[in-house]
């Protein structure tokens, strides 16, 4: 059995401290997030994969999963067909 992966993630945006809760894609990464309060466009940082990881309370799917994610950073991407 799969681990249970948590598909929500409560973004904190870091210019207004404003939370939403939203809805993680299982399959891509989200690089970019508008905040809905303050209309910042938030962007994941460095080491990061999605805004997600940087932001929120969750971090991305492939993350929880232990996988590389969709970016190059210095993980080795484990693509499986
Ligand atoms: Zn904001």
């Amino acid at each position: 059995m799969d681990r249970n992966i948590i598909l929500e993630s409560e973004i904190t945006c870091p210019g207004c401290h404003y939370r939403k809760t939203e809805k993680m894609p299982v399959n891509a990464c989200q690089w970019f997030y508008e905040c809905e309060n303050c209309h910042t466009l938030l962007k994941p940082k460095p080491a990061d994969c999605c805004v997600f990881c940087s932001y929120g309370s969750v971090k991305c799917p492939p993350i929880q999963q232990n996988e590389a994610c969709c970016s190059g950073s210095d993980i080795t991407p484990a693509y499986k067909s």
